[in-house]
């Protein structure tokens, strides 16, 4: 998923959380006692569907708006929520790796599939010094000027990247925070697991990848035709971490979302080798 659009959950949303929480380490133990075969043929694989044109095509028809990128939830608790529950995550990520703590205010952001720059408005320009943004969709990428400057936040933008994630390559040793966010259903599973080992030679030491996106409730990744994205299981997305040779400091399921979305899950990544 990318987007709120993709935010609406085709299964009825947990109860609550706990009970959530227990039937994914339920699933998680059950999945692991099943075998690889069951993952599917290539041609069944969710991501197969996935097409970069498409994907551009119908974000190029969304307006340049926070509502836009949201999906049409730019009114409801959804934004508020989710720049709180992000700054928090920071803060405690920060209070939990001294090292980290130590590199967030006078660091460097990279904010991927940024938008129109709505998680560098809310948040990121909160907590660094400066933020790059990566957007491939021209009027997006157009409006993150406007956006910070109307919230005066103009003096931490840095580079505007006009490539797709899968296209971009950080400078070595860059940045204090890789925040990715409702954008990486936009890449296949092999593109992602590339572009996280690239985010990892991106990365200022002591610095962390951050990836906030939709989960499916189940057990599957599913393909959206509309947008040409995937929806990942905590599972998959735990899958390509792994693979990209990062490990997960923390997770979090963001609170507070209208209810019938998707779950929404915080990742904060750290490459396994300085573990
Ligand atoms: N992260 C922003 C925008 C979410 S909307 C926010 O939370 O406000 C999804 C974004 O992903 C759109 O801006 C869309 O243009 C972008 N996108 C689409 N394909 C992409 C790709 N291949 N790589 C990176 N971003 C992509």
């Amino acid at each position: 998923m990318a987007g709120t659009k993709n935010l609406r959950s085709r299964l009825a949303p947990p109860a609550d959380q706990a009970v959530e929480n227990r039937f994914f380490a339920l699933f998680e133990i059950l999945s692991d006692a099943s075998s690889d075969e069951e993952m599917g043929s290539d041609a069944e694989r969710a991501d197969s569907h996935i097409s970069y044109d498409d994907g551009i095509a119908y974000w190029n028809s969304i307006p340049a708006t926070v509502d836009g990128v949201l999906g049409g939830f730019g009114n409801t608790t959804l934004p508020r929520a989710d720049m709180r529950g992000s700054s928090g995550f920071i803060e405690k990520i920060a209070r939990k790796l001294p090292d980290f703590g130590a590199i967030v205010a006078t660091g460097t952001a990279c904010d991927i599939g940024a938008g129109i720059g709505r998680v560098t408005r809310d948040v990121l320009a909160k907590h660094f010094a400066t933020v790059d943004l990566v957007e491939p969709v021209q009027s997006f990428a157009d409006q993150i000027e406007p956006e910070l400057a109307a919230a005066s936040k103009l003096h931490v933008l840095g580079t505007i990247y006009r490539v797709g994630a899968q296209s971009f390559t950080p400078d070595a040793g860059k940045y204090a925070v890789i925040w990715c966010q409702w954008c990486l259903g936009h890449l296949t599973d092999e593109q992602l697991v590339a572009f996280l080992r690239r985010c990892i030679t991106g990365l200022a030491p002591a610095g962390l990848i951050f990836v906030k996106e939709n989960n499916t409730s189940g057990f599957e990744d599913e393909f959206d035709s509309v947008d040409s994205s995937v929806t990942r299981s905590n599972k998959s997305f735990q899958r390509a971490f792994a693979a990209a040779g990062l490990t997960v400091v923390h997770i979090e399921l963001q609170p507070g979302l209208p209810t019938g979305l998707y779950p929404v899950r915080m990742y904060a990544l750290r490459p396994a080798a300085s573990s």
